[in-house]
């Protein structure tokens, strides 16, 4: 079977009756339908690159040598992926001890210096060859497989005020809560309409549900449909979290926001970046399948911070990455930044002026900066964890809505997060001003193809 330059076999499976010459749409190593060239041409177009060739003499040296880490070391660490397992076994069976040290070595062979020179790269001959490195790695270690899950904000209500938020408790926003009844017909709307298989239900930190209404609505999608649930609800307590897991819930998107704890502190008055992960290693203790990671470019924010929250993902053993771009709220106090520098310093505080900090006057960090980080971000990731599952983030869709998706996924990027929010509640769950909530119709199209086959396949990627 022909892809692009790649031969590869593939098991005819469902489509038995292919004949030489067929074009037939494929996941991981099995045939699902047959489709006719044109097709099988928009599909290969998803996700083609354009990368230019590279100047492999016009490189930095520095740069040189830590590819050249990834590519030699990289190896030897295959084996020692025993000893990983190991280490977040330990740490799992640790997970209760007070401060246990963050430390950011362990088995990680990018360091924290490596990985600040990979986010702070720029010049296009310089970042061609970083993302392609990491869309090579993408290749190479999860073929094509990109997850598709639908996201249903079921309530923007928020007891929470966390300072970059649009629908913090604060804001002068619209309210709306769903019903169990309009989260039901959302999740089954979205599994057996449009054959999603994974759907994350999201809310603000919202008590008015209580533990077991929100463990009712989640036994009750369980029973009736067949699709992984992620849940998204912040801070709820591990017997919840025990008793949703139980209820059929497989996986938990859950940020740490930012591994910095005096950063963290700033950003959610009255919570502690403890506290936080706390809740995240007893989310990992329980079992549930994770997608974290933390924000890009807070006010206040180094590069540092950055490298050091790629290095917690990867000591927790975190296997889906969740991190997007900071945008400002206007609901937020952050986005008073860019006019009010005299309150900057209110917001600033204490915080240590070093000169790789991002800039605190968030409008200095143009539109093409936050992407360009952004995209370093998913590749330096993609570099690091090389079998990690990333998925493009809507914050990321929002600063590029032409072309956000496409350039996330050849930066390293291997999952799509799609709004299956009902239409009428879409608009208020404004985390950020101007949220993009398209969703393409190719992917759509391609990407949520029905049956049994690909409800398995998943289980086996996902190993949930
Ligand atoms: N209550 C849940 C879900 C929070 S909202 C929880 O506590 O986990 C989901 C995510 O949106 C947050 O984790 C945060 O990282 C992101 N977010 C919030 N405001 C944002 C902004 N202004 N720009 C980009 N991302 C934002």
């Amino acid at each position: 079977m022909e892809n692009g330059s790649r031969t590869e076999q593939i098991e005819l499976g469902i489509v038995s009756d292919a004949k030489v010459g067929d074009w037939v749409l494929y996941a991981t190593d099995r045939a699902v339908r047959r489709i006719d060239e044109i097709e099988a041409r928009e599909i290969i177009e998803l996700l083609e690159d354009n990368y230019q060739p590279v100047d492999i003499k016009a490189l930095p040296l520095k740069y040189k040598r830590i590819i050249y880490k990834i590519r030699t070391e990289g190896q030897k660490n295959r084996k020692t992926e025993e000893l990983k397992k190991n280490e977040i076994e330990n740490f799992r069976t640790n997970s209760n001890k007070k401060n246990d040290k963050l430390s950011t070595t362990g088995y990680s062979i990018l360091t924290n210096s490596d990985l600040e020179y990979l986010l702070n790269l720029k010049g296009s001959n310089n970042l061609e060859a970083l993302y392609s490195e990491a869309n090579v790695m993408r290749k190479d270690r999860l073929e094509d497989f990109v997850c598709i899950h639908g996201i249903i904000e079921f309530s923007n209500f928020c007891k929470n005020n966390c300072l970059y938020c649009g629908i913090r408790a604060d804001a002068k926003i619209n309210r709306y809560r769903m019903s169990e009844v309009e989260i039901f017909r959302a999740a089954k709307f979205a599994v057996e309409q449009e054959g999603y298989k994974l759907i994350v239900l999201q809310s603000g930190e919202d008590y008015s549900y209580s533990d077991n209404d929100l463990i009712k609505i989640i036994r009750k999608i369980k029973e009736h449909l067949r699709v992984f649930i992620f849940i998204s609800m912040g801070e709820r307590s591990k017997r919840f979290y025990r008793a949703a897991f139980e209820g059929g819930a497989s996986g938990s998107l859950f940020r740490f926001e930012t591994s910095n704890p005096k950063l963290y502190r700033k950003m959610h008055p009255g919570h502690s970046l403890d506290e936080r992960l706390r809740s995240l290693r007893d989310q990992i203790e329980i079992g549930y399948y994770i997608a974290s990671g933390g924000l890009i470019g807070l006010p206040g924010q180094t590069i540092s911070d950055l490298a050091d929250d790629l290095l917690l993902v990867r000591k927790l053993g975190i296997p889906m990455l969740s991190a997007g771009p900071w945008i400002e709220s206007a609901q937020s106090p952050l986005s008073k930044i860019k006019d009010q520098k005299s309150k900057i310093k209110n917001i600033e505080g204490d915080f240590d002026q070093s000169s790789d900090l991002l800039p605190t006057d968030y409008s200095l960090l143009s539109n093409d900066d936050r992407l360009r980080l952004t995209l370093n971000y998913i590749a330096a990731a993609r570099l690091l964890m090389p079998e990690i599952k990333i998925p493009v983030t809507t914050a990321l869709e929002t600063l590029d809505p032409a072309s956000g998706r496409h350039k996330g996924l050849l930066a390293g990027a291997n999952a799509l997060m799609f709004n299956i929010t009902p239409e009428k509640y879409r608009a208020d769950y404004n985390l950020y001003d101007h949220k993009y909530i398209e969703r393409e119709k190719v992917w759509q199209k391609y990407g949520l193809f029905k049956g049994e086959e690909s409800y398995e396949m998943l289980e086996e990627r996902l190993q949930i």
